[in-house]
């Protein structure tokens, strides 16, 4: 997702865009391929315009999960990551525990628990499917 895109959408959207929310977006923007935490993403926000705060991030967050524009996470160690949204088509995701990288799938495998559902009288509305394990980089030191 380009930044002029998000930008774009989030004017249209009433929301003004200060320098915090562009440097944030950025951040997101060029890490389009990886989970980030808050934190993280403040620290990265920071060395581009300092004055970036903790509350700020979070409240942009908070717009751009509202617009769906931006995807989240939550790890087995609570911590919650975020990532922007790769496209509005349905599709999953396989994430890295590491390093947080993420590739999307665009195969959905549930059309045949769709049909078990069905046969236990439940109407399936959604569903969230995500895949762990080890990148590439990630898979020499996964001991550690
Ligand atoms: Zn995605
Ligand atoms: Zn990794
Ligand atoms: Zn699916």
């Amino acid at each position: 997702m380009k930044l002029n895109y998000l930008l774009d959408k989030l004017k249209s959207n009433g929301y003004k865009i200060t320098e915090q929310r562009k440097t944030i977006l950025q951040v997101l923007t060029s890490n389009n391929k990886n989970l980030i935490s808050v934190e993280n993403l403040l620290d990265k926000s920071k060395e581009i315009y300092p004055k970036t705060n903790m509350s700020t991030v979070y409240r942009n967050l908070e717009i751009l999960e509202k617009l769906s524009l931006v995807y989240k996470v939550v790890t087995e160690n609570g911590i919650t990551l975020y990532k922007l949204v790769c496209s509005n088509e349905h599709h999953h995701h396989i994430i890295c525990k590491k390093c947080g990288r993420t590739e999307a799938i665009e195969f959905c495998p549930i059309n045949t628990l769709e049909k078990i559902s069905k046969d236990k009288n439940f109407d399936l509305t959604d569903h969230k499917l995500e895949l762990y394990g080890y990148c590439i980089d990630c898979q020499s030191s996964k001991n550690n």
